[in-house]
């Protein structure tokens, strides 16, 4: 193996060591085909060595007083906020996306971090007294072991510290493994972790791909898992880990609509839609993917395509409207997907394929592309494309808009663009989809709340950070107890049921 190029380091038991493997990916700069480093599919033995490390670091860790787990992520968001900027250039780096969107990618993240360093707030039981004579009955939250987390190449930063921040601070201990198309930034992240004090074997990183998510299923040693990605490998996840008797979260893909009305406000419902369709190259889970235009509203697609035609497609670094996809697969997978739009039928407003970017000629870049005429059944309405591909259907009302919306598989997020607030109101009623914006393209809860999801976007029944977390990271263990006051003690056998 070539040694210009650096490796990515397995965390295991506190050490950053180099995995054994005889398997290893390259990790690339999207928007220049550099090679920036190589990931390791690491071992079965190095995945035992993780889950170990985080068993034995789980029985002292468990015991560690609920401010001193507070204080730990007071100190770690300190150290994220001291190197954003650093952690925004590797993220556009390896992912593509530009630095302002890499720094509100860390800084979601961040945000959950705080909340982390809340927990003293959150991680609270029940009580009430006297359920009976003299009995008191109470619930205390308690850490359930080893957890895992398993996450996606779109946004490296936010999503991992979903995960390991708030399952740490619950008292766990944790197994990562990252996406292996881009896991720098994650390291970095989790190099600034161990800055702050996380011990030896709380938190530790595996690499890898299929197999080693396998064996983060199968392994008996972890009590949770929670997984971020595509619908089937989500899918396939919930069910091999349920399986192995854990607790799984499993928040997959979406094909997202926003509604349109007439007496929506023009100027600002167009700027949303093409921000939350292009944004990111369309590689967001949150991503606007379908525009259903209601009645006159149809009648906007002209501007439409003006206001996508004139964002500036470049390489992160230098800040455009938006960057490449993440490989030349991505890349080739929505330039196929376009090419079906157009033998099926749809209308191809705007074409991204041809689009140019001086001096980066081998970055996988599509600009923005707008199709109108699109129904159910062509593939681009039906799959997720994952690229900056805005699909606009058109129908007659409300009703029709709200009825297509939960035929779709996915129910990840919606939004809706008017100013009738009884419209507002009954799409937000209506609506079987998890994250709801009102004039809102793209409604990601803050940490206050749990992030969400219907049908095909999520299985099982908590999500991540928020108050949910909570439960899903701790086991309630409910307590009755009475104490005998000997003086007033009858002593008397009962044989009745309990209480
Ligand atoms: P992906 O499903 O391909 O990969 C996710 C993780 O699963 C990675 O760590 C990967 O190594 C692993 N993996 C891939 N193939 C596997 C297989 N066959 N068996 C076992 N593990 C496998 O997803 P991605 O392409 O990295 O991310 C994009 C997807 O994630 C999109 O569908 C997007 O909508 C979704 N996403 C959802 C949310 C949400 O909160 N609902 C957030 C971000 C991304």
């Amino acid at each position: 193996m070539s040694t210009a190029v650096p490796t990515i380091k397995l965390l295991i038991n506190g050490e950053f060591v180099e995995s054994n493997t005889s398997d290893w990916r390259d990790v690339v700069n999207p928007a220049t085909q550099q090679v920036l480093a190589r990931v390791p599919m690491a071992t079965p033995e190095e995945v035992d060595a993780a889950v170990s490390a985080a068993k034995e670091a789980f029985k002292s860790w468990k015991k560690t007083p609920i401010g001193a787990r507070a204080r730990l992520f007071l100190k770690y968001q300190q150290l994220i906020r001291d190197n954003m900027k650093e952690l925004a250039a590797i993220l556009t780096a390896e992912q593509g996306k530009t630095l302002a969107d890499a720094e509100g990618d860390v800084f979601r993240g961040l945000e959950v971090v705080e909340h982390a360093a809340n927990i003293g707030n959150l991680q609270l039981g029940e009580h009430a007294e006297n359920v009976a004579s003299g009995v008191d009955t109470y619930t205390v939250q308690q850490p359930l072991g080893v957890c895992a987390g398993i996450t996606p190449f779109n946004f490296p930063a936010m999503i991992p510290l979903w995960m390991f921040p708030m399952a740490i601070a619950c008292g766990n201990t944790f197994v990562l493994k990252p996406s292996e198309q881009d896991p720098m930034v994650t390291m970095r992240l989790v190099e600034l972790a161990i800055e702050a004090g996380i011990p030896p074997g709380v938190l530790n990183v595996v690499h890898g791909g299929p197999e080693v998510v396998n064996a983060l299923c199968d392994h008996p040693d972890i009590k949770a898992l929670s997984f971020v990605g595509s619908t089937p490998v989500g899918t396939h996840v919930y069910q091999r880990a349920s399986q192995a008797g854990k607790r799984v979260q499993c928040m997959m893909g979406a094909k997202n609509h926003a509604i349109v009305l007439p007496d929506a406000n023009k100027e600002q419902a167009l700027n949303q839609l093409v921000g939350a369709g292009f944004g990111a190259a369309g590689q967001r889970c949150m991503a606007i993917s379908v525009a259903v235009l209601v009645g006159e509203a149809q009648g906007w697609i002209p501007e439409l395509v003006v206001k996508a035609r004139a964002l500036k497609v470049g390489p992160g670094r230098d800040n455009p409207d938006l960057g490449p996809l993440i490989s030349p697969r991505a890349r080739a997978r929505v330039a196929g997907l376009i090419a079906k739009g157009i033998e099926q039928g749809a209308k191809l407003e705007l074409d991204g394929r041809a689009v140019q970017v001086p001096g980066h000629e081998h970055g996988n870049f599509v600009g923005p592309t707008l199709f109108s005429g699109v129904k159910p059944g062509m593939a681009i309405y039906d799959q997720e494309i994952f690229g900056p591909v805005l699909c606009l259907v058109g129908v007659d009302s409300l009703d029709e808009a709200i009825e297509l919306i939960n035929a779709n598989p996915h129910g990840n997020g919606t939004a809706i663009f008017t100013q009738s607030g009884a419209a507002a109101r009954k799409f937000q009623e209506e609506i079987d989809v998890g994250q709801v914006g009102i004039n809102v393209p793209i409604p990601v809860p803050v940490p206050l709340f749990s992030f969400t999801g219907s049908r095909g976007s999520k299985l099982g029944d908590l999500g991540p950070y928020g108050k949910q977390v909570i439960l899903f990271y701790t086991q309630t263990k409910t307590v009755t107890s009475r104490w005998f006051d000997d003086a007033a003690s009858s002593g008397k056998v009962n044989t009745t049921i309990a209480l």
